[in-house]
């Protein structure tokens, strides 16, 4: 289809402050930028005071479920996602023989749409499903451990290992972007450095990064770091700091020595990227010995007590006349909230020019924490229009061109003929998060008009036709 966006302000993604100009629209590519654009038969939108921009890039996601159970999207193309990466923290569908119940991870991602004995079975699944996004996807390093070993939760044989490398070996060939882990999770955790080490090398040899949630994200995580970045050198490929930040009370304000930490590695000559949400609470499975007082945790689901989603286990353990620590263990299997942040540092990581947005929302919780529908526009808005963190153009340069520059997606994250027509139109003024804490499923203001590869994907607080979006593979130069 044709399609003509009038009289906008469009921004490039590249950081540029906006120019007045009609961006046109024709097949999946963007066909022409500049004034006064006249195109024949052209669906015409007046986008009269609203920013054009890139869509948005979602770096780190557990959507790879609801991709397929839910392909519209709602709580990404309505804050403005047009491209989603999958396979995250170390779990995703694939590869899957045996459908697993216990253990965190499946649970949080699956939504229904099952479990993969191949990840090229996963991905055609995505196809099939067409979803109204694009989705670049992980393999990752726990869900193959546990594919490998069954019980995860003690050190891999040499043979095991090996088995390993052959699974990453067919998720990398199949068009995943490389591997994932999560050693700060019981399934991970017993695994040396050098069992992820052989397993980032097959990724490497298929151009893939390094992507990783922490061993330690709380007072070890320099050290956690270290392991990481030792990872990257070994494999020798990017490493990517997923969702990042320094947890506990204990650490606050030690994002200072992380992001100089960040720094002093890339001047040694080594590739490091690093994602952040832009809220000082994070999110997962709700585990006893966290709650100790120290911070709030309060509760997105719970399998036998779900009247319970949205309090506070301090104020379950009063209503029960128990400890924290016991309410937290009735209430199990269960996600939670933890408010264990400085917002202090999460300003100075957000802060980072180098800095990518990815949003970690748990899509299928039943009280998710609000970055699920309300990231994009919270940068947007709250950060960049209301605190003045950085200007809007920079903000839209982290979520696009950077994004996309970093993770190997050509032709996507700017606004310029022959691009991609990944395109989000948006009013400055109103752009903003609605999703709270206490109601976080909510749909955010200002997102007008969402557009994936020429197809709309959300019009007017509504979803559109969708099905634009196309699984992504990483193109290196290598
Ligand atoms: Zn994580």
């Amino acid at each position: 289809m044709t399609m003509l966006l009038k009289g906008g302000l469009v921004l490039d993604g590249e950081g540029n402050p906006p120019i007045a100009a009609d961006v046109a629209i024709a097949g999946d590519r963007i066909a022409a930028v500049g004034p006064n654009l006249d195109v024949a038969d052209a669906e015409t939108i007046d986008a009269s005071g609203r920013i054009v921009a890139p869509g948005f890039i979602d770096t780190h996601t557990h959507d790879d479920g609801v991709v397929i159970a839910d392909p519209r999207m709602i709580p990404k193309v309505s804050q403005g996602v047009t491209t989603v990466v999958v396979g995250n923290c170390g779990i995703g569908l694939a590869p899957v023989s045996q459908p697993r119940v216990e253990g965190m991870g499946l649970p949080a991602i699956s939504g229904g749409a099952g479990t993969f004995p191949t990840f090229a079975g996963y991905l055609r699944a995505v196809a099939a499903a067409k979803p109204a996004v694009n989705v670049l996807a992980l393999v990752g390093h726990t869900t193959v451990r546990q594919e490998a070993m069954g019980d995860a939760r003690r050190p891999a044989t040499a043979a095991e290992i090996c088995r390993m490398e052959s699974l990453v070996e067919e998720a990398m060939r199949a068009g995943a972007a490389g591997l994932s882990s999560g050693l700060y999770y019981p399934d991970a955790r017993t695994a040396a450095m050098a069992e992820v080490v052989a397993l980032a090398r097959v990724a490497a040899r298929h151009g893939g990064l390094y992507a990783t949630h922490l061993r330690d994200e709380e007072d070890g995580v320099v050290e956690a770091m270290d392991e990481a970045f030792a990872i990257g050198r070994a494999a020798e490929l990017p490493v990517l700091l997923s969702h990042h930040k320094v947890g506990g009370r204990r650490n606050w304000g030690r994002a200072f020595e992380t992001l100089a930490k960040i720094a002093a590695t890339r001047r040694a000559g080594q590739p490091v990227l690093l994602d952040v949400y832009p809220y000082s609470a994070s999110s997962t499975a709700l585990m006893p010995e966290r709650c100790d007082g120290s911070i709030a945790v309060r509760v997105a689901w719970s399998g036998p007590h779900p009247e319970m989603n949205g309090r506070d286990v301090d104020d379950v353990a009063a209503e029960w006349g128990c400890s924290r620590t016991e309410a937290a263990e009735r209430l199990l299997p269960a996600g939670a909230i933890y408010f264990m942040m400085d917002e202090r540092d999460v300003r100075a990581i957000l802060a980072e020019p180098t800095t990518m947005i990815g949003s970690d929302g748990l899509p299928c919780d039943a009280h998710p924490h609000p970055r699920l529908w309300g990231s994009f526009p919270r940068v947007l808005g709250h950060y960049a229009r209301d605190e003045k963190l950085f200007p809007l153009a920079e903000a839209v340069r982290r979520m696009t061109s950077l994004a996309a520059d970093n993770l190997g997606l050509a032709g996507r994250g700017r606004i310029r003929p022959g691009a991609f027509a990944d395109v989000a139109v948006f009013d400055a003024a109103r752009i903003g998060s609605r999703a709270t804490f206490e109601t976080p499923a909510v749909a955010a203001d200002g997102i007008e008009l969402v557009v994936v590869n020429g197809a709309v994907a959300w019009r007017d607080g509504a979803p559109g036709a969708g099905g634009g979006g196309r699984l992504l593979r990483r193109e290196t130069e290598a």
